[in-house]
């Protein structure tokens, strides 16, 4: 029996403007076939054993005809694969997916299409601009600025779309601005009309000029922008004046890389979006667990210590961890003082229901051995469950005391090589720096 094909819109960029329709089915999908212009992270939910490919355009490679897309679509049909044809935006603005549509349909494939919030209105809107407004626009139109006006067989009817009633939205014209501001004004529309390129739309880099259709072209070659980019010309784009808010958040424009081990990094990395920066996660350490004879014994044997010190979340977890893995639980713990290092690793071990008696002021190994002050271990056995590379504060100060001191060892920290794909999108100073070996 036939797979379906789905034509799937992947939205302009910003990772949260995928429908969940679209996650859906990339979870599910058998083969992707995926364009460049698809938001950062949309694939990596696919299946780990799915078929990605590449079919976009590679610099200095001739692009995937887009004959062989519709026919390789058809092939992996045929063969009862499930196929997910991703596109940015949406796939019938200007996505050539209702040329793939057909192809299916004239090849008796079942096919569904999933609509994507397309560039043309969310990168506008992004920049402040209401592609449509009660006083200003009253209809929009989408026109594809990929032809040379200047071609007499240019497919497009310069005069109307000058003497349109409406905000003009310009997809993949940026190369040739200078000549289809020219093609307006000449046909009609005014050069003092107002007019906007977003560059990168709905992107951490997203850029946005501004002017009138006379001098648009000269500012936006001016400023550099490069494409993906669409061009709004109406009375629409003043708006951004009073409008403008995703360029104006605080962190807007910067890339931040976050180098926590990767457990901890997301919620960095979610604070830091949420400001507007780029947060790209590239986990510098990693955290090794450590099995050993000395940690076995002291997980055995839990319930002889009547101290135990956490210096860590990892710790604590590992911890926690090691203890389920030998069939026991809080429990264990009962009758034995809990001592963490701090709020983080106190509230790690609350995950797993234990709850810690002794938190310091102040996060390190100093804080904690004073917190202990009137904790009673002469002559009683305490556990010290750390990281590898972690300094002898504490069960010094203990044995000084008279305690009987266990140390283990539940992890080491681990450099952790960034993954190229990582290195390629930081800044060239960032990326030199690192490859100098810090
Ligand atoms: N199907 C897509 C359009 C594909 S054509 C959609 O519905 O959005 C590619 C053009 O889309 C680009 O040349 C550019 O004009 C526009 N585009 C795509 N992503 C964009 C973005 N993030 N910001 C601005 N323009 C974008």
């Amino acid at each position: 029996m036939s797979g379906t094909v789905y034509l799937v819109g992947a939205g302009p960029g910003d990772p949260g403007l995928i429908t969940r329709r679209a996650l859906d089915l990339i979870a599910e999908a058998d083969v992707i076939l995926y364009d460049r212009l698809i938001p950062a992270g949309a694939l990596d939910n696919a299946r780990p054993d799915a078929d990605l490919r590449y079919v976009g355009k590679r610099p200095g490679e001739p692009a995937v005809g887009q004959d062989e897309i519709s026919r390789t679509l058809i092939e992996l049909a045929r063969a009862g694969r499930s196929v997910v044809r991703l596109k940015g935006g949406d796939p019938f603005v200007f996505g050539r997916g209702g040329e793939e549509a057909q192809a299916l349909a004239e090849a008796g494939i079942p096919f569904e299409v999933v609509p994507g919030v397309t560039a043309g209105v969310a990168a506008p809107a992004y920049a402040g601009i209401p592609v449509t407004h009660r006083d200003d626009a009253s209809a929009v139109a989408f026109v594809t600025g990929h032809e040379d006006p200047d071609k007499p067989e240019s497919a497009l009817d310069w005069t109307a779309l000058a003497a349109f009633p409406g905000t003009l939205v310009l997809y993949m014209g940026v190369r040739n601005l200078e000549a289809i501001a020219e093609a307006l004004i000449q046909a009609g529309r005014s050069a003092d009309q107002p007019a906007a390129v977003v560059a990168h739309g709905t992107r951490p880099e997203q850029r946005t000029v501004t002017g009138a259709l006379g001098d648009i072209a000269a500012k936006a070659a001016e400023a550099g922008l490069e494409p993906p980019a669409v061009t709004i010309v109406g009375e629409v784009a003043r708006l951004r004046d009073e409008l403008i808010w995703f360029e104006r958040r605080p962190l807007h424009g910067r890339s931040v890389v976050v180098t926590r081990a990767r457990a901890q990094a997301s919620e960095l990395a979610a604070r830091l979006r949420a400001l507007g920066a780029e947060a790209i996660e590239a986990p510098a350490i990693r955290i090794q667990p450590r099995e050993s004879e000395e940690l076995d014994r002291a997980l055995e044997g839990i319930e002889d210590y009547s101290l135990l010190c956490l210096t860590s979340p990892n710790g604590a977890a590992l911890l926690a961890e090691g203890l389920m893995r030998r069939g026991r639980d809080a429990r264990s713990l009962a009758g034995t003082v809990v001592a963490a290092i701090g709020p983080g690793t106190a509230a790690e071990l609350a995950r797993f229901g234990i709850g810690a008696d002794v938190i310091p002021e102040r996060s390190v190994a100093e804080a904690l051995a004073e917190a202990l002050q009137d904790t009673p271990v002469d002559g009683r056995r305490v556990l010290v469950a750390r990281a590898a590379e972690a300094r002898d504060v504490l069960p010094d100060a203990l044995r000084e005391r008279g305690a009987e001191v266990d140390v283990v060892t539940l992890y080491e920290t681990r450099a952790e090589r960034l993954p190229e794909d990582r290195l390629d999108a930081a800044s060239p100073t960032a990326r030199a720096w690192y490859r100098s070996g810090r």
